[in-house]
């Protein structure tokens, strides 16, 4: 039997309107992951209505409305098969969602694609979801210089965004010699499934081929067992079933496990993943397990499961990395806004802000610093006002990574350097 292909998650990121839906229904479309019974469903909708005469308008069509209603349907697999990865497609409709989603979200982004329109090049959402990108540890990213037939597919025009974007890049510590900028036209498929003639000025990769470039995902399969719980249920005849997505380790029945905070102690009778049993659960898996031991009333959203021999870290305070997106006035000691990690949301107090530093080079400076206003990279300790699990971004990647929020916006993007348990 051939291997199992491997699986990479990749996020698509951009200012809005650049065209990240509009690549997302390209990609899924021309490598032929819309079976042809739901193009027909949606031609007859699209008839119905008397719109859209060719079938890439009506898959945007219905991709445009799932996103209105924020649901996931039919094409929301999003999920592409190239020579060497399974790559599902992480996409962030709303601005606000792709904190949501790169954080506490369903997948852990191993790459990214930076969507920028040629002619209107770097945005502010450009910017941010870069910082963003970089803090939260995604290491990879794909460029795609999209729009490019409203700018009669020139190169120099190409050019000069490439400059002005690489310069973004470079600043916030990507290595710009890995970088591809590929020139593409999601709306009319040139260079992202299929080879464009129009540009014979590049030979670089299209998005596709770009995919079987990306570096294998770390494996998270290897470290300690953390399961952030998502929802608690008391399900009859079956007793306790938290549910969750395995982050790292290995769940197995019979395994001895622990949740904290509460440090409540289970064993696990079974384990479920679309409704189908299972004996054993990976990184990734989105499952249920029924845990012996454990009441409902005892552990909630926000805990983490480990293994009894290897518990997850409760925080006393922890020292961070942190980018201020935006903050309307500063950041001071003393402040005390909602830290939003893996599941869990607990008001965290900023007890110390010890340096500022540059976001490329890490080097500091200013020391002690009075406050940090927006664009400010620094390092700072944060007290968490009641218990909550976090980890070392380098211990447990996805357990290490938060965001900031206060009045509806999101002040911060950080990872955890430090843990004091
Ligand atoms: P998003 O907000 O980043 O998801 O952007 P959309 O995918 O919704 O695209 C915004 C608008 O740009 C829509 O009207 C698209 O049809 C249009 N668009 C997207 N890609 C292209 C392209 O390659 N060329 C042209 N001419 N228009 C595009």
């Amino acid at each position: 039997m051939a291997k199992e292909k491997e699986h990479i998650n990749v996020a698509i990121i951009g200012h809005v309107d650049h065209g990240k839906s509009t690549l997302i229904g390209r990609l899924l479309y021309e490598a032929g992951q819309i079976p042809p019974h739901i193009i027909e469903q949606y031609r007859k909708e699209a008839e119905q209505k008397g719109k859209a005469t060719f079938e890439f308008a009506w898959v945007m069509d219905r991709l445009k409305e799932e996103r209105e209603r924020g649901v996931t349907i039919d094409v929301a697999h999003r999920k592409i098969e190239t020579n060497k990865y399974i790559v599902t497609i992480i996409d962030c409709p709303g601005h606000r969602d792709f904190i949501k989603n790169m954080i506490t979200g369903t997948s852990q982004a191993d790459a990214a694609i930076l969507v920028v329109d040629v002619a209107e090049c770097v945005q502010p959402q450009t910017k941010e979801h870069v910082f963003l990108a970089r803090t939260l540890g995604i290491n990879q990213i794909i460029v795609a210089m999209n729009k490019m037939d409203r700018v009669n597919y020139d190169q120099k025009k190409f050019e000069e965004c490439k400059e002005k974007v690489a310069k973004l890049l470079k600043l916030v510590g990507y290595k710009i010699e890995e970088v591809p900028f590929i020139p593409v036209s999601a709306y009319y498929g040139d260079n992202v499934y299929k080879r464009s003639d129009k540009m014979p000025w590049y030979n670089g990769p299209t998005i596709f081929e770009a995919f079987d470039m990306l570096k294998p995902p770390v494996k998270l399969i290897d470290k300690p067992l953390r399961i952030p719980i998502q929802d608690v249920y008391s399900i009859k005849g079956v007793g306790t079933v938290p549910v969750g997505r395995v982050e790292s380790g290995v769940l197995r029945v019979g395994d001895k496990v622990i949740f904290e905070p509460p440090g409540v102690v289970g064993e696990v009778k079974s384990i479920e993943m679309h409704h189908e049993p299972l004996q054993e659960a990976k990184p990734g898996d989105n499952i249920g397990f029924n845990v012996r031991g454990v009441s409902k009333k005892d552990i909630r959203r926000g805990d983490v499961t480990g293994h009894l021999d290897n518990p997850p870290t409760v925080a006393k305070d922890f020292t961070a990395q942190i980018i201020v997106l935006q903050h309307p006035t500063a950041i001071t000691v003393g402040y005390t806004p909602v830290v939003h990690a893996h599941t869990a949301q607990v008001a965290c107090r900023f007890v110390e802000l010890q340096k500022k530093i540059d976001p490329r080079t890490g080097a500091v400076k200013e020391e002690n610093p009075q406050f940090l206003k927006t664009g400010d990279a620094a390092i700072v300790k944060l007290e968490p006002t009641r218990p909550m699990v976090i980890e070392r971004v380098k211990d447990i990647p996805p357990l290490g990574r938060f965001a900031v929020r206060d009045m509806g916006m999101t002040i911060a993007a950080g990872m955890v350097i430090d843990v004091t348990p």
